[in-house]
């Protein structure tokens, strides 16, 4: 029988206290062939030495529902000290949340201490605004909480004047890692000792029911970290669940605090909102909730500004989503060209007419754009560039013939800014011959290729020879004087 009642305490969430359901091997339907192998390794491996060890968090809940989970992750009693001696090729990083990454050849399992809410006496509150991107400090040496014996540590566990948590490293057991965690979906345990499923939380009935819900009182989580107003989107849109109603409104009446997230870490999360196959009902949702308009105001305006504007970008989406369902997932620089290309070629149109050469009209739109997202959210200068590179290849791919197509092919950004033409093709129904040429042409099938193009390259223009003039003695000396 589960034992439920709720307890306020100070600074903390409304926590739901309950006895662990414990589902045993044969009543669930997660089997150790499904779990990673290095995942199982550093399981056994924590097992043996005596340490508690689980499977915790997304992995869990996505075996359960039949899915591929996108990582696997662990949790343990052993602190990251003890951790790292048992792993040789074990890294401690973070310093907001310290866990231990373990390198195998072509992956890293991460390796996390459980934690607990942070005791009253040891809440540490900073009026500068570490961990949110502005106004940055510099770092701070990271320190291991068994490690530390003298008294100017670093808190372990940091909250800013607005109760978002800045610093999380204060250990605790497996329970209360649980109850930490952000949904009760996510709370789920596998545990290698019976390999039985522990549930701290509602989280069972909630996967059975489809409903993401927060672990205690949703305000409080928001606030502690508006990332997991994003992440509610994010298993709603991906996994087709409902945000509980009460949660989605607190959700919808802070979206406008989630500019207060580092800017880094909402770069992150904005890639894998968009990236992995649910960025059309991604966009319904953020746009529903307010937080496409508290992260990116001026697309905002722009998207509601026409309604062809919506339908475009949501088609847009859909394509990109298409893209992931046939085994090519978007890189960074395509879905941000999904999303915001048709805002930007808008803007580089106006300034084009406006008599500024197309090239620095559009180089002046993705200057502006980028100053405006990079205050919200981290965008690689780099990522940025192949954006900005995608949008500039596509009057070279419309023409018609194209001028040295296959020195066209050779440039880094082509496969990119051909899905880009692939993408606006089937969108705006625009460059559709454009896109069956080069189809062709990339297929290497000359019945299809224009005539005069058939031998793959566009007849070169002729180079008229130059003559070298001889030397004129009188000009000569006319230059000189
Ligand atoms: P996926 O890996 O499929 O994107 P996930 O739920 O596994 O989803 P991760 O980012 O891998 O997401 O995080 C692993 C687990 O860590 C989560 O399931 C959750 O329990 C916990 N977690 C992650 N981010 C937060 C957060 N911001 N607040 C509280 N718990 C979190
Ligand atoms: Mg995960």
């Amino acid at each position: 029988m589960i034992i439920s009642f709720f307890v306020r305490s100070a600074g903390c969430a409304m926590i739901r206290l309950m006895q662990p359901l414990i589902i045993p091997r044969k009543g669930h339907s997660i089997s150790r062939k499904q779990v990673n192998p290095n995942a199982l390794r550093t399981l056994y491996r924590l097992r043996d030495y005596g340490f508690i060890a689980y499977l915790v968090g997304g992995c869990v809940r996505d075996l359960l529902l039949k899915r591929t989970p996108t990582d696997f992750d662990v949790a343990t009693n052993a602190t990251p000290g003890q951790i790292k001696r048992l792993f040789r090729n074990c890294r401690l990083v973070g310093r907001r949340f310290r866990l231990a990454h373990l390198h195998f050849k072509d992956e890293i399992i991460e390796v996390s201490t459980f934690r607990a809410a942070a005791p009253t006496d040891e809440v540490d509150t900073d009026t500068d605004t570490e961990g949110t991107g502005h106004g940055k400090k510099p770092p701070r040496h990271p320190v291991e909480a068994e490690e530390v014996g003298h008294s100017k540590r670093p808190p372990r566990h940091l909250i800013d004047d607005d109760g978002m948590v800045l610093r999380d490293n204060v250990f605790g057991t497996p329970e209360e890692d649980a109850l930490r965690r952000d949904f009760t979906i996510n709370a789920l345990a596998y545990n290698i000792l019976d390999y039985s499923v522990i549930d701290y939380s509602t989280g069972l009935s909630d996967l059975k029911q489809r409903i993401i819900r927060p672990i205690g009182d949703p305000f409080v989580r928001f606030t502690e970290d508006p990332v997991r107003m994003l992440r509610a989107v994010r298993f709603a849109a991906s996994h087709n669940f409902v945000i509980e109603p009460a949660t989605w409104e607190i959700l919808c009446s802070l979206s406008s605090t989630i500019p207060r997230a580092a800017p880094a870490r909402l770069y992150e999360e904005m890639l894998k909102l968009f990236q992995y196959g649910s960025a059309r009902p991604v966009l319904s949702l953020m746009d529903g909730s307010g937080l496409l308009a508290a992260l990116f105001p001026g697309f905002s305006q722009w998207l509601h500004g026409d309604s062809h504007h919506l339908t475009l970008v949501q088609t847009s989406l859909e394509c990109l989503d298409e893209l992931y369902r046939s085994g090519t997932p978007p890189s960074p620089p395509l879905f941000l060209a999904a999303l915001f290309g048709p805002s930007l070629e808008e803007e580089t149109l106006v300034r084009h007419r406006d008599g500024i050469p197309r090239q620095q009209a559009l180089d002046a739109a993705c200057a502006i754009f980028m100053e405006e997202f990079c205050k919200t959210v981290t965008i690689p200068a780099r990522v940025g560039d192949r954006l900005r590179r995608i949008l500039a290849f596509q009057p070279s791919l419309h023409r018609m013939p194209p001028r040295r197509p296959a020195a066209m092919v050779s440039r880094p950004e082509f496969a990119e800014a051909m899905a880009y033409l692939r993408l606006s093709a089937e969108t705006r129904g625009e460059n559709r011959t454009a896109l069956e040429w080069w189809d062709a042409f990339l297929s290497d099938d000359p019945s299809v290729m224009p005539p005069e193009t058939s031998n793959n390259e566009a007849p070169a223009k002729r180079r008229r020879k130059r003559r070298r003039r001889r030397p004129n003695s009188v000009q000569a000396v006319v230059d000189t004087t």
